[in-house]
């Protein structure tokens, strides 16, 4: 199938900029691609704030149709989509077809919960006049959206954490106009996605500076969109180096702004003694298939299993079994695959760590390795403890629970944390819940961390470096809290107040508050 550049989406209007890049797909041709501008950033900007009041305003019915509708025409275009993704970037036709899946249900479950109105969080303090010594007036909450949001594609989700994916859903169905700044691992599947969005508004009749797409092709691009001064959050996925460049420059900005960076994770699993015992094989195999999916290439991946010294064995083998019957695998980019052979290097040369199973991968693939190092030398290397974006494990051997517990006391903050454990455990898993609490926005028990349900309940976040802002997530319905922030109406009549103010909402919080003079 034959794939033809279109330029970057400004309200619209496919534009080109001043310059063009080739793109460097993991399999087939590559292609020229116009590259962004600062100037196409001001215009996007400039659209998306034209386009925030009335999209902000209208219904809650009108936002469902229209991400409903960006769900329809991405599967519209589903076939080329597939096509070019997964030329870009070397994952196989049957997960391209799973994440598109997963992006259009994204899509449709953020329509249906903000047509619950829950999301709005309403609150109403009656007035109470005849209140001594003050009268209390009469006091309505509402979550608003913020206005224009920059969202940075993924480069290991195209689809799910890119162009129409869970930073953008959620940002739209907040009433919040998108500004994405593309991921240079797939520009053409960006183009494509950017489209049906763009088709989506123009069938919905939504004002078409609610969406745009622009290219990178240099680095200025994301920084000139982070520092426009009518981009008011940012969303993004990808490493804690770039994630936390972005974070400072938002900080930074003469108005500063939520940076909302899910960076980098090891999500550790705490391997507890009756359960290695009683089923050591099955937890090395378990951990094996979790380490390798999608090469290793997930946010979520258990880089880091903690086992008491006695019991390590058992999964040690199990794992490095499973290990060597996978294959090398080709990365997303050259760039990611560069980056895993290093760190790997590193690791190897790293003071009391042993191989326990090590592959050799070249160019831009990647082959599993597993590690082992005790629990001493683990404590005394914090570099061991940062993220391999690729499928490496390293077992870490517990001298006894005390270590252990210490270990989870020396984490930095996780996505997930996961303790495999069996009733005999339960003790010791009591000592180290309320330390595995504080360290990760998950925690698991006997299941691998990788495979984020998109639902209500999920918290994809965490504490620095998972996260940037650990009051948040970015899959799963409560992500549209990012892009809202509430806004009280005192006294205000009910002709002007926000339609979904109108009317009756939950009384709560009635008679809590006292005003205090000048409060
Ligand atoms: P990345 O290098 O952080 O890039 C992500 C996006 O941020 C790209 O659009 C990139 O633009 C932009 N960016 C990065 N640094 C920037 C800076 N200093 N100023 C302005 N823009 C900047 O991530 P990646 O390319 O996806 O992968 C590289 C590494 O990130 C991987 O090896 C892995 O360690 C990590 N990663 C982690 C996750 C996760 O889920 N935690 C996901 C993906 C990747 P340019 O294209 O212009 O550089």
């Amino acid at each position: 199938m034959s794939f033809s550049p279109k330029g970057n989406l400004i309200a619209g209007q496919w534009c080109d900029g001043p310059r063009t890049f080739t793109s460097s797909p993991a399999l087939g041709s590559s292609y020229e691609f116009s590259a962004g501008s600062a100037e196409l950033v001001d215009r996007a900007a400039q659209a998306a704030e034209q386009a925030f009041q009335p999209y902000a305003h209208c219904s809650r019915q009108q936002r469902a149709t229209f991400l409903e509708a960006i769900a329809e025409e991405i599967d519209m275009r589903g076939t080329e989509i597939t096509a070019i993704g997964s030329q870009e970037s070397g994952l196989p036709t049957a997960r391209l077809e799973g994440e598109r899946a997963r992006t259009n249900g994204q899509l449709r479950l953020f329509a249906s919960y903000i047509r619950k109105g829950d999301y709005l969080d309403r609150r109403h303090d009656e007035a109470l006049p005849e209140r001594k010594p003050l009268p209390r007036p009469d006091l309505r909450l509402i979550q608003r959206p913020i206005g224009p949001i920059a969202v940075f594609g993924a480069s290991n989700f195209p689809l799910a954490f890119s162009v129409g994916g869970g930073d953008t859903a959620s940002a739209l169905a907040a009433g919040c106009p998108v500004v994405v700044k593309g991921h240079d691992a797939h520009p053409g599947t960006g183009e494509l996605v950017a489209d049906a969005i763009a088709a989506a508004a123009k069938r919905c009749g939504i004002h078409p500076g609610v969406f745009s797409y622009i290219h990178g092709g240099s680095r200025d691009i994301g920084t000139t969109l982070v520092r426009h001064p009518l981009i008011k959050a940012v969303g993004f996925t990808g490493s804690l180096s770039g994630g936390r460049a972005l974070f400072d420059l938002c900080a930074a900005r003469p108005e500063p702004i939520p940076f909302f960076g899910e960076l980098g994770a090891v999500n550790p699993m705490f391997l507890l003694p009756e359960a290695t015992k009683n089923r050591g094989d099955e937890l090395g195999r378990g951990w094996a298939a979790s380490l390798t999916m999608g090469v290793g290439q997930f946010c979520t991946n258990p880089g880091i299993a903690v086992a008491l010294q006695d019991h390590a064995t058992s999964v040690a083998d199990a794992a490095r079994q499973a290990l060597s019957g996978v294959a090398q695998q080709i990365m997303l980019t050259h760039g990611i695959a560069q980056a895993y052979h290093a760190r790997v290097d590193q690791i190897k040369t790293t003071k009391g760590v042993h191989e326990v199973m090590s592959s050799n991968s070249e160019a831009q693939n990647a082959a599993p390795n597993l590690f082992v190092v005790s629990g001493t030398d683990f404590l005394a290397n914090p570099a061991l403890s940062e993220e391999v974006f690729g499928p490496t494990g390293i077992l870490v051997t517990a001298s006894n629970p005390d270590e252990m517990l210490e270990i989870a006391r020396n984490l930095e903050g996780q996505l997930a944390i996961t303790l495999h454990l069996d009733n005999a455990d339960t003790e010791l898993a009591r000592r180290l819940m309320p330390i595995l609490e504080r360290k990760a926005g998950r925690v698991l028990a006997n299941n691998f961390p990788t495979g984020v349900e998109v639902s209500d309940a999920m918290v994809h976040g965490g504490p620095y470096p998972a996260s940037t802002n650990f009051g948040a997530t970015s899959v799963g319905t409560m992500a549209i809290r990012r892009f809202l922030r509430p806004v009280c109406f005192q006294g205000v009549p009910e002709a002007l107040l926000p339609d979904d103010l109108r009317g009756s909402v939950h009384h709560c919080c009635i008679g809590k508050h006292r005003m205090m003079p000048g409060g």
